[in-house]
């Protein structure tokens, strides 16, 4: 029979009292005890049932190579855990203080990952430009660097960034490393200060602002997302125009727009002021009507653009098409031209545009564009 088990945050916050809610639990596993997964399968299937929510605050990294259905990508864990204590958050609870890894141990990942043919590296970590390897020092920029620079890897991502570990040095090496992606996750969640402050998020709109004339400064092709949290407690009509007006004058590719929820335990939960379901709603509503009006004038922007695309694989609207995204992370569908394979980074001149993504047609044909897979 199948064993069902509860993974991730809410387990290790919930622990044991998930079994008693629901019989058909046999599990319950916490994100720092992911490594040991076959040993909860292993209980479970002979009669005990398991709760593995510790995690050690001297742990170390016990899991390595984490394996998705992918054959373009990889992902590599960098950094565990948080210290930054949003108020709305649990992931400092049930994820721990920020662990990072050691910088070999990274690479030699890296290297397997692009021995087994795989051209992109996404590095993971809930504040991944906190990174400081253990044993080296070696800052984040320092690693995105050495990354990039792995023969076989042809695009390094990387999420989620925090806005106020962002320094020059890190703008440096994307602007000078073309393997960097052209894309960059920063969440700012709001856009008054008030409400910055009460989410401890220790920047202002100014500095986010300024942050970002900076990075467009010495990148100006990067494609930005962000995180907004919409009805935040306390959060009044003026502070949320404050992250309307943030959303028009930055221009995001993508935004991934949430109403508040709180979370057990976290200060924000007991927080006054708490704004109702409905203008949550309506307020997410206005929101999405900007940032879906942006991300289509930005994307009719590459209209006659020609834009290097990995291919991911079959459309998922016609298997007679590719889907792949641009360096920048934008998905890109084009007819199959029965020369390219997934995997291969194709010039595909872009014809089309809508709000979330691009079609065009690929240019193999043309003998000043090779399929780039052919160039090592
Ligand atoms: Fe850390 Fe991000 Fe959670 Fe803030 S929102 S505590 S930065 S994981």
């Amino acid at each position: 029979p199948p064993v069902i088990g509860v993974c991730g945050c809410v387990a290790q916050q919930e622990g044991s009292s998930l079994l008693e809610r629901s019989p058909s639990v046999g599990f319950v596993l916490g994100p720092g005890q992911i490594g040991r997964v076959g040993e909860a399968v292993a209980s479970v299937r002979r009669g005990e049932r398991a709760v593995l929510t510790d995690f050690d605050a001297e742990r170390e990294f016990n899991f390595n190579t984490i394996f998705r259905k992918s054959e373009t990508r990889g992902m590599v864990t960098v950094v565990e855990g948080c210290n930054e204590f949003c108020t709305f958050c649990i992931v400092p609870y049930t994820r721990g203080r920020e662990v990072s890894r050691t910088l070999d141990e990274v690479l030699a990942e890296v290297r397997f990952l692009a021995a087994s043919g795989l051209k992109e590296v996404e590095l993971l970590g809930q504040t991944i430009n906190a990174y400081s390897c253990p044993s080296s020092g070696a800052v984040f920029a320092d690693l995105l660097e050495s990354v990039a620079a792995v023969p076989g890897i042809h695009r390094v991502r990387y999420i989620t960034s925090h806005p106020r570990h962002f320094d020059d040095r890190l703008i440096d090496v994307i602007a000078s490393n073309p393997t960097v992606s052209r894309y960059l996750h920063l969440p700012f969640q709001a856009g008054s200060n008030r409400i910055l402050k009460k989410m401890h998020r220790r920047y202002t709109r100014e500095d986010y602002l300024e942050l970002i004339q900076r990075l467009r400064d010495a990148v100006p092709d990067i494609n930005l997302s962000t995180d907004v949290i919409v009805g935040f407690p306390g959060e009044s009509e003026g502070d949320f125009k404050q992250t309307l007006d943030l959303l028009e004058r930055i221009r995001f590719g993508q935004v991934f727009a949430f109403a508040f929820s709180p979370r057990p335990r976290t200060p924000a939960a007991r927080y006054e002021g708490m704004v109702e379901e409905e203008t949550k709603k309506t307020r997410l509503h206005r929101l999405f009507e900007i940032t879906d009006r942006i991300s289509s004038e930005l994307n009719q922007d590459l209209i006659g653009a020609t834009v290097p695309v990995l291919i991911d694989g079959d459309s998922r609207r016609d298997s007679r098409h590719w889907q792949g995204r641009g360096d920048d992370n934008r998905v890109v569908n084009f007819p199959k031209t029965g020369r390219e394979a997934i995997g291969d980074i194709v010039e595909v001149r872009i014809e089309r545009a809508g709000a979330h993504s691009l079609a065009g047609h690929a240019l193999i044909d043309d003998a000043r564009l090779p399929v780039l897979s052919d160039v090592s």
